[in-house]
C-alpha cells in the first residue's frame, strides 16, 4: 500500500472502520472501540487503544495513517474570540476561529461556542476582500484535517464547541465530498455528536453544488454568502458571479430552501461604498423576502494590502432598517473579531510571511 492510498482513521466512518476490523480478522465491535478512542478518549496513537489486540494495533499502524495538527500560534481578542493557527503534515498553514457568544448566528442560542473551519488551503475564488484569495489556491483540506480543527481546538482551549460553521479558508462546496465526510463524522452520535442543526456550510454562490447539497440527508443549515444585491456589485467583488450569476444562484437559493424546508441564511459584508447604498439594501430586502431568508450583516474587517474599508456605524444602522422596514429578519454582527484579524485567512497570511522573513 503506498503512502497517499493509506486512509487517515479520523476520515473513516463507522462502517469503514467495522470493514478494517473484518479485514483484519476481528469482530466489528472493534470499530466502536477505536471511536470512543478517538471522539470521546480523544488518543493520539493506536498503541493508546489498550483494549485492542497488541497485533492488531500494529496492523492498524502499518495500514492506516494517524495524523494529527501542531498549533503555532494562538490569538485571542478582548472579547475571548481566539484564533488557532494549525500546521497540517504536509507543512500547511490552516486556520481556526473560536467565537465563544455569538448572538444567535444561524438560528442558534447565543450561549453556543461556534468554531470557524477552515476546509481548503487558500482559495481559488478570489473574492476581491478576502485574505484567503490572495495567495490562491494550494489543495483540498480532507476529512480528517477538518474534524482534527474541532478537537485540538477544544483541547487547546479546554472549550466544548457547540456549533460549527465551514466560513473560515476556501469554498466549502468546492470540496463537497470531503467536508460532507468530516460533518458526518462530526454529527454522529459515535463521532463529535454535535447536532446537524448547530452545523452550517457557507458558500459563496456554487449553484449546481448547493442543488447536490439539498439531496444530501443530513439536515444542516446553509448560509450563501450575498455581499451585493445586483450582478454588477456581485462581478465587482466575487468572480464566481460570473460563472454563476444572480438569477442562477438565486434559483438554486429557492430549490434547496423548498427541497429541505429550511430558511437560507444571506451573508452580506457590508463595505464602504461598494455594496453598502439604500438601493442594494431594498434589493435586497426584496430577494431576502421572496426566498423567505434571515439576513446577516457583516461590517467588513480591514485586510492589510486590500484597498476596501468598513462603513460607518450610522451607515451600517442604516442599510439594516431598511432590511428590517421591508420585513426581513436582519442581524447586524458587531464583529468579535476585529482587533485580531479574524477575517479568513488572515492570521496564516501574516504569520506565513514572517516564517518566509525569518526562515525556517
Ligand atoms: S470569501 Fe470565501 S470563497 Fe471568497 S476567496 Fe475568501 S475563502 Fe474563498
Amino acid at each position: 500500500m503506498t503512502k497517499e492510498a493509506k486512509p487517515d482513521i479520523k476520515s473513516l466512518q463507522l462502517g469503514d472502520l467495522e470493514k478494517v476490523a473484518r479485514d483484519l480478522g476481528e469482530p466489528s465491535y472493534r470499530a466502536r472501540q477505536i471511536a470512543d478512542w478517538l471522539y470521546q478518549k480523544r488518543v493520539q496513537s493506536f498503541d493508546e487503544m489498550t483494549d485492542l489486540p497488541r497485533q492488531f494495533r500494529a496492523r492498524l499502524t502499518e495500514l492506516v495513517d494517524f495524523s494529527k495538527s501542531d498549533l503555532v500560534r494562538v490569538l485571542g481578542s478582548r472579547d475571548t474570540t481566539r484564533k488557532f493557527l494549525f500546521r497540517l503534515s504536509d507543512e500547511s498553514l490552516i486556520e481556526t476561529v473560536l467565537i465563544p457568544a455569538s448572538p444567535a448566528l444561524y438560528g442558534s442560542r447565543s450561549d453556543r461556542r461556534t468554531i470557524c473551519l477552515s476546509t481548503q488551503v487558500g482559495c481559488a475564488y478570489g473574492c476581491k476582500f478576502c485574505a484567503s484569495g490572495l495567495e490562491g489556491f494550494s489543495r483540498n483540506l480532507s476529512p480528517n484535517e477538518i474534524v482534527d480543527q474541532v478537537i485540538a481546538t477544544e483541547q487547546e482551549s479546554g472549550e466544548k464547541i457547540d456549533n460549527i460553521v465551514c466560513m473560515g479558508m476556501g469554498e466549502p462546496l468546492a470540496n463537497l465530498d470531503n467536508v460532507l465526510r468530516a460533518l458526518r463524522i462530526i454529527n454522529a452520535p459515535w463521532g463529535l455528536g454535535i447536532g446537524a442543526r448547530h452545523i452550517t456550510i457557507s458558500t459563496s454562490g456554487l449553484a449546481p453544488q448547493i442543488r447536490q447539497l439539498a439531496g444530501e440527508k443530513l439536515q444542516i443549515r446553509l448560509a450563501v454568502s450575498l455581499h451585493g444585491a445586483t450582478d454588477d456589485v456581485r462581478n465587482q467583488i466575487m468572480p464566481i458571479n460570473r460563472r454563476y450569476n444572480l438569477e442562477t444562484l438565486l434559483a438554486a437559493c429557492d430549490y434547496y430552501a423548498r427541497h429541505k424546508k429550511q430558511r437560507l441564511t444571506f451573508e452580506y459584508i457590508l463595505i464602504a461604498n461598494v455594496n453598502d447604498s439604500s438601493d442594494q439594501a431594498r434589493r435586497l430586502g426584496r430577494i431576502a423576502r421572496r426566498l423567505d431568508a434571515k439576513v446577516n450583516l457583516i461590517p467588513y474587517n480591514t485586510v492589510h494590502g486590500l484597498p476596501w474599508s468598513r462603513p460607518t456605524t450610522e451607515q451600517q444602522e442604516q442599510f439594516l432598517s431598511i432590511l428590517r422596514a421591508s420585513g426581513v429578519a436582519a442581524t447586524l454582527r458587531r464583529e468579535k473579531g476585529h482587533d485580531i484579524d479574524a477575517a479568513c485567512g488572515q492570521l496564516r497570511l501574516q504569520t506565513k510571511r514572517q516564517l518566509q522573513n525569518t526562515g525556517p
